[in-house]
């Protein structure tokens, strides 16, 4: 974030208590939404399907009108602005170019409607394109270049308004998998160029935490968390965040606090020593990321615990492997690991997780506790 040099027309934004309802449905679509979104960031707004992400970036569009709260860009207070009114920029899934128009006409529609002068308007429109690099496509209309120009065309039109807010809702859904890929990484170098304050919404964890400066993870119409994605990823607010950043199911254990203060998962099979400070029998679930999991061949009665386990499943997922290992006494854990083919189902192996990373939760809330131990490895 610290690169970000935020131009002049870049708005910090604060949303307050932002409250929306659509018709009689129970469950508020906003429920009292607060948060800052600062000058120049790339912030994405996460969460599953029907959480209220779009209503939120409508929200902040002026598209949708709020019960209560307020939106406010830097000191104004805009909650009650149309959307033209606001100095914002809006991209959408699918572009919204004029299919009888060329590119060039469709991106200088507007500044030309807001009578921006003529030499202006082709500098602007110069600018943005060559950022977008498309400047080569201009004569043609959005029927001849592929999906992928098209919504870079789209970008370059809500650009050419020098927005103070530029505003994303699933701008690259729509394109396959691959191109999503470049497109991204595009968006993450325009935005450094431009430092424009930009929001974009996604369902895709992996797209919000591999390119956004913070990511405001929604659920049921609230925010969750806010944060960078390492933040997100190291210290989650509950099991369900932690688990919905991820890009592999996250190992979640039940467990409990012995005698002695330890905290003993995996039918007895794992202690993790310092429980700080949480009494005799509290009831808690350990999350484990597969990745802070690794496995190794034994030979023998299986490594110090005598605990042994065997390899269910092996899925090769490119640079890693992801495996599936069990203790035959019901314990599942999944383990990712480098690619390499030592492991192979069937195989008796040990099993060693990263303590520091371990990520405790309350058995009943799933919410975040105290984290207990400051460093080591468990091997069994
Ligand atoms: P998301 O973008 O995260 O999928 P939305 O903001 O579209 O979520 O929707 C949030 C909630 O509001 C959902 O329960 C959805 O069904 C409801 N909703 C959204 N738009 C409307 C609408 N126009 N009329 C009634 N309910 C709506």
């Amino acid at each position: 974030m610290t690169e970000i040099i935020a131009r002049p027309e870049s708005v910090a934004v604060r949303v307050q208590d932002a409250l929306k309802r659509y018709g009689s449905n129970k469950q508020a679509a906003l429920d009292n939404v607060t948060m800052e979104i600062e000058a120049g960031e790339l912030l994405a707004i996460l969460g599953p399907s029907g959480s209220g992400k779009t209503t939120l970036l409508n929200v902040l569009a002026g598209l949708e009108s709020v019960a209560s709260g307020h939106v406010l860009f830097g000191d104004e207070d805009v909650t009650e602005l149309a959307p033209e009114q606001r100095g914002i920029g809006v991209v959408f899934q699918s572009s919204m170019l004029y299919p009888h128009l060329t590119l060039l006409e469709s991106i200088g529609f507007a500044p030309k409607l807001a009578k921006v002068p003529k030499d202006e308007v082709n500098r602007r429109i110069m600018e943005v394109t060559s950022w977008l690099n498309i400047q080569h496509l201009l004569k043609r209309r959005p029927s001849e270049v592929s999906g992928g120009e098209r919504q870079r065309a789209a970008i370059a039109k809500a650009l050419v308004t020098r927005p103070r807010l530029l505003l994303m809702d699933e701008p690259f859904s729509a394109v396959d998998a691959q191109l999503r890929r470049q497109l991204r990484t595009e968006l993450v170098k325009l935005h450094r160029t431009i430092g424009t304050t930009t929001v974009f919404v996604t369902h895709d964890q992996e797209e919000a935490m591999s390119i956004a400066d913070r990511v405001a993870v929604m659920s049921n119409g609230k925010l969750v968390q806010i944060g960078t994605p390492m933040e997100l990823y190291r210290t989650p607010v509950s099991s369900w965040l932690a688990d919905f950043v991820s890009t592999q199911p996250l190992n979640l254990f039940d467990a409990h606090v012995d005698a002695a203060g330890r905290i003993v998962l995996l039918a007895n099979s794992l202690t993790i020593e310092g429980s700080a400070g949480h009494p005799e029998g509290t009831k808690l679930t350990v999350g484990v990321r597969p990745e802070h999991v690794a496995l190794r061949p034994v030979v023998g009665d299986g490594g110090r615990s005598g605990v042994t386990w065997r390899v269910l499943t092996q899925e090769m997922l490119g640079s890693v492997v992801k495996y599936v290992v069990s203790d035959g006494r019901g314990n599942e854990v999944t383990a990712l690991t480098t690619a390499d083919d030592v492991i192979v189902p069937d195989m008796t192996v040990s099993l060693s997780i990263q303590l520091d990373r371990c990520m405790l939760f309350d058995a009943t809330t799933q919410l975040a506790m105290r984290t207990p131990v400051a460093g080591g490895t468990y091997v069994s």
